[in-house]
This record gives C-alpha cells, sequence and structure tokens, in this order.
C-alpha cells in the first residue's frame, strides 16, 4: 500500500439533512480532534456541506446512501 497525502488522515461519517427530493446522504469529514469530541456536532464536510457527525458510524459507510464527492474527496471510491 503506497503511502499517501491521506494517509495520516481520519475521517469520521457524517449524516447530513435531507433537501426537497435530494435524500440524506454520508458525507466524510476530516478529523482534526478526538472523534469523541465531535460527536454529534456539525461539520464542514470534504463536498463543502454541514453535516452532524455519527462517530459511531464507519467512514466509508456501507450504506449506499454515501455522497458521492466526498468519497472521491476521500480517495476510496471504487
Ligand atoms: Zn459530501
Amino acid at each position: 500500500m503506497a503511502p499517501t497525502a491521506f494517509a495520516a488522515t481520519a475521517f469520521a461519517a457524517a449524516r447530513s439533512r435531507a433537501h426537497g427530493p435530494t435524500t440524506a446522504l454520508w458525507h466524510a469529514v476530516e478529523l482534526h480532534r478526538p472523534a469523541g469530541e465531535v460527536d454529534g456536532a456539525c461539520e464542514l464536510t470534504l463536498c463543502g456541506t454541514l453535516a452532524r457527525v455519527a462517530v459511531d458510524e464507519a467512514w466509508p459507510s456501507s450504506s449506499r446512501e454515501v455522497c458521492r464527492a466526498c468519497a472521491t474527496l476521500a480517495g476510496v471510491d471504487r
């Protein structure tokens, strides 16, 4: 596994709110603080949205409702 710029970066999953026809999505938030301090907080996601951090949800989420932009920016796009 080659080292990348993201190697030392931890991400948390954050749930955005549904806007009209858009369903709520799981976004990635860069963790600059201990996960316990950001749990439940609204943080800026990689794609620039505000979403509520849920540290008990793994990122990348196993859910299909994952923000494509965040997945790409976090380097987990498959
Ligand atoms: Zn996103």
